[in-house]
């Protein structure tokens, strides 16, 4: 029987010209494909019918499979001997479970690649014409999932810590806990008046990008009923959207 293996590929931030030549590969010679919907729709038209394609339909609050229920597909269908991508909006390996799901295959004795892909967390502040860096504004920047349970009580990350942060902030999935994240930012003492950006589907026909400060940021979402998939770029690299937004 042929040995099955499984590739875990990114897709990219939604522009599909941002799929890399080997995603784009994979995807079209694939036996099954595992996605979400966070590679946005125009990557997911390209899914051909001539794979099994299964939609793990891994919404906000909303799984349609459990992580260890995907792992347990994953699994099986290599061990039927087939070719599986496992699509991931992004990089695999930036919030995207891809390195449990890896872990889980390595165990299991089953082969397994990494494709990387374009984050969202560079890709879609570029596309707002936000540079993550740059030598007059940041020398360094983080990446923070946003999506902490408010209800665990005290959060895992070190507000403390990313309030003094000189760098840009990047937030992910930070929608919902937007305005507990502002907060704790300026309840440790971070400037009120430092540059918001929230964009929303970046990189996508309906890119959205909202500008503000950490002052009002929180009320101007709200107004603008901004939704997931949203990355949120705190700090003063924020100033260049204006210069170098492309649309
Ligand atoms: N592995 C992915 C991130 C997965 S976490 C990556 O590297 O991009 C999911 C979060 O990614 C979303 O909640 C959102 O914050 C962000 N995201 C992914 N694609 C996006 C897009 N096109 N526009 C805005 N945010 C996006």
């Amino acid at each position: 029987m042929a040995k099955g293996k499984v590739y875990l590929v990114g897709s990219g931030p939604g522009d599909p010209e941002l799929l890399t030549i080997k995603a784009k590969r994979l995807i079209e010679s694939a036996e099954v494909i595992l996605y979400d919907q966070l590679p946005g729709d125009e990557i997911l038209h390209m899914l051909p019918s001539s794979a099994e394609r299964i939609d793990v339909g891994k919404y906000a609050g909303n799984h349609k499979l459990s992580q260890w229920q995907i792992n347990e597909l994953l699994v099986k269908r290599a061990k039927e001997g087939k070719v599986v991508v496992r699509l991931k909006g992004g990089d695999p390996y930036l919030f995207g479970r891809g390195g449990e799901e890896a872990q889980v295959l390595v165990s299991e004795g089953i082969e397994v690649e990494v494709v990387p892909g374009i984050t969202s967390a560079i890709a879609v502040p570029a596309y707002a014409g936000i540079p993550v860096t740059h030598r007059d504004y940041a020398s360094m920047v983080t990446f923070i999932t946003g999506h902490e349970d408010p209800t665990k009580g005290e959060t895992g990350l070190d507000w403390e810590l990313l309030a003094r942060f000189e760098g840009t902030l990047v937030i992910l999935m930070g929608v919902s806990m937007l305005e507990r994240n502002v907060k704790e930012l300026v309840k440790h003492g971070k400037s009120i008046d430092t540059p918001v950006a929230v964009i929303e589907r970046g990189t996508r026909p309906d890119q959205r990008v909202t500008v503000g400060t950490l002052a009002d940021i929180v009320g101007l979402c709200k107004q603008r009923k901004v939704k997931a998939p949203a990355i949120t770029v705190i700090g003063d690299v924020v100033k260049l959207h204006h210069e170098l937004i492309r649309n």
